[in-house]
């Protein structure tokens, strides 16, 4: 039981309930990372942060840390930006990414904001982001997402080297940006086949542009989330997000 004094720490027993679930997620990634010959420590495991509080993402943080994970916060909503200000967040020096839906507008905020930027997921944006950059004096990683499972709803480059290789020149070229990798969501059904097609995929992409373009930096693989991340890791992801297999189930 927590006391009125605790209210900006995390209940006692809701942290004990987020290491179990943290826990089971570690044990998850080191049983894949086994299986393929990685040593998991080498995967960045990014929280998925939207709709999260501070404090359960602080908790989260401070336990991956304990247990020696590589750690960072991936946002997805530009309006949610403001929460990582919050003194149980600021300045505690894990990597911030932005993992969402990219808007023009919003750009200025994700900038500023983010170290590594996930979803260039359509030409204008990176000229957006670009400006951004130069006006705020700072460079960027940036991950091309793409859309390997050909679903409607999911933003992204078509899944082929020539949609991605033009993208990825042009960040070649840009003084504030770097291409770092390519970013997905995995197809969105329980068929575990399909999932891992489209997984596969995304590496085999990777591979493909990083040859074509020379684009030296191209290292990281964006994928795997609560559902998958088994999968990813199998598949070679070198940063899985995850949101609800740590926090549990988003609030409706
Ligand atoms: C929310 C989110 C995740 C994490 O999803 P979970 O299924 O909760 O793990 C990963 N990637 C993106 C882009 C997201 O928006």
């Amino acid at each position: 039981m927590t006391s009125p004094a605790d209210d900006s720490a995390l209940a006692a027993e809701h942290r004990e309930l987020l290491a179990a679930r943290l826990d089971e997620v570690l044990a998850r990634l080191d049983d894949a990372a086994a299986r393929a010959g990685r040593d998991s420590r080498e995967i960045t495991v990014l929280l998925a942060t939207k709709m999260r509080t501070p404090p359960e993402i602080a908790v989260a943080i401070e336990l991956l840390r304990e247990r020696g994970r590589r750690v960072a916060v991936g946002e997805n909503r530009a309006q949610e930006i403001s929460k990582h200000a919050d003194p149980l967040l600021a300045d505690n020096g894990v990597p911030r990414h932005f993992i969402g839906r990219l808007q023009t507008n919003k750009a200025r905020d994700v900038v500023a904001f983010a170290e590594t930027i996930h979803s260039v997921d359509r030409d204008g944006i990176a000229d957006a982001l670009e400006r951004r950059a130069e006006t705020a004096g700072v460079q960027r990683d940036v991950l091309v997402q793409v859309n390997t499972s050909g679903e409607e709803s999911k933003g992204g480059f078509a899944p082929t080297a020539e949609a991605i290789a033009p993208m990825v020149q042009r960040l070649l070229a840009s003084p504030v940006l770097r291409p770092v990798g390519l970013m997905t969501i995995g197809a969105n059904t329980s068929d575990a086949g399909a999932v891992r097609d489209s997984l596969q995929l995304l590496r085999r992409l990777r591979d493909a542009v990083r040859e074509q373009t020379g684009a030296e930096h191209l290292a990281e693989l964006s994928m795997g989330m609560s559902g998958d991340l088994e999968i990813a890791v199998e598949e070679g992801a070198t940063i899985v997000r995850v949101g609800s297999a740590i926090f549990g189930a988003r609030p409706a």
